[in-house]
C-alpha cells in the first residue's frame, strides 16, 4: 500500500497546520501537504521544525501559479509570490510546489493569452526553483475551473509544458481532475518519473458544488486504484495524497476524518 498524505485543506475548517501535523503522527499518517495559508499562520519556520519533529514527509506545498493577469504589474507580482513559495517549499524541504496556473484575467476571453502568461510565468521561475531544488509540479485541473482557476486542464497540456521548458517541473495529477480524460493512460505512461504527486479524491454523483464538493475515496465514481496502478507503471513510488474540498467533510471532527481517510485507503 502507498503511503498515505494529508493535504491541510481537507481539514482546513478545525485545524491549524499545528494541530494538522499533531493529527497525522496520532493517526499515523507518514506524509501532510500544507496549504500557504496555514503555513503563514503558523510561520515558515516553526512549521518546518515542528512537521521535521514529528517526523513528517511534506509532499508538496500547496500552491503557486495563477500567472495570468490583466497587466504587468499583476504578472510580476505574481512571479514574485511564486518566488516566496519556492523559498517556502524549500525550506520545509517539499517534495514538489503544486501549481494551479490560473484562469482568464478578469474580463479577458483570450485563453490563448492566458495560457501564454502561464508559459511565461513559468519560464520566469524556473531558474528560482531550479537554484532552489525545488521541484515545480503543474497540476492540471478540470475543464471545469478554465475561467477561473486553471487554464492548463489535461495531463497532455501539462507534460508539453514541461517539455518545453525543461527541467525542475513535473506534474502533480489529482484523481478529480484527471478522471475524465479519455488519454489518461497514455498522458500517464509519457508523464513517466516527472510525476511529483498524486491526489486523491472522488467524484460525487450528483456534484453539487463546482469546488466544495469533493467526496471521500470510495463515496463516487473514479476508479482511484486504477489510477494509482498507471502512476506506479510509470515509476511513481511516492505517497497517496488525499485532497478534500468539501463542505460535508469540513464539517466533520477531523480525528474522524483522518479515521474514515485511513480505512478507505486500499490504494
Ligand atoms: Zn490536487
Amino acid at each position: 500500500m502507498s503511503p498515505l498524505s494529508l493535504n491541510t485543506v481537507t481539514v482546513k475548517e478545525r485545524w491549524g497546520l499545528a494541530q494538522s501535523i499533531e493529527g497525522c503522527a496520532r493517526h499515523g499518517i507518514p506524509g501532510i501537504s500544507p496549504w500557504r495559508d496555514v503555513l503563514h499562520a503558523m510561520g515558515v519556520a516553526p512549521a518546518a521544525k515542528h512537521i521535521r519533529d514529528a517526523g513528517l514527509s511534506v509532499t508538496g506545498l500547496c500552491r503557486g501559479g495563477m500567472f495570468p493577469a490583466g497587466d504587468a504589474a499583476g504578472r510580476a507580482a505574481a512571479i514574485e509570490d511564486n518566488r516566496r513559495a519556492i523559498d517556502e517549499a524549500h525550506a520545509l524541504n517539499a517534495q514538489c510546489l503544486v501549481m494551479v496556473c490560473g484562469g482568464l484575467p478578469a474580463g479577458s476571453r483570450d485563453l490563448a493569452g492566458a495560457r501564454a502568461m502561464v508559459r511565461d510565468g513559468l519560464a520566469a521561475i524556473l531558474p528560482y526553483a531550479r537554484a532552489a531544488g525545488v521541484t515545480v509540479a503543474l497540476e492540471p485541473l478540470h475543464p471545469m475551473t478554465c475561467a477561473d482557476r486553471s487554464v492548463l486542464s489535461t495531463t497532455a497540456q501539462a507534460l508539453d509544458l514541461c517539455d518545453a521548458l525543461g527541467d525542475g517541473l513535473g506534474v502533480a495529477l489529482d484523481c478529480y481532475h484527471i478522471w475524465w480524460d479519455p488519454d489518461v493512460e497514455r498522458q500517464i505512461a509519457r508523464a513517466g518519473t516527472r510525476i511529483a504527486a498524486f491526489h486523491a479524491c472522488d467524484w460525487l454523483v450528483p456534484t453539487t458544488d463546482l469546488v466544495f464538493d469533493r467526496g471521500m475515496p470510495g463515496d463516487g465514481v473514479i476508479d482511484i486504484a486504477h489510477l494509482r496502478a498507471c502512476v506506479e507503471a510509470a515509476g511513481y513510488k511516492g505517497f497517496t495524497e488525499v485532497e478534500l474540498l468539501s463542505r460535508r467533510w469540513w464539517a466533520e471532527d477531523p480525528d474522524q476524518v483522518l479515521t474514515i481517510m485511513k480505512d478507505r485507503h486500499k490504494v
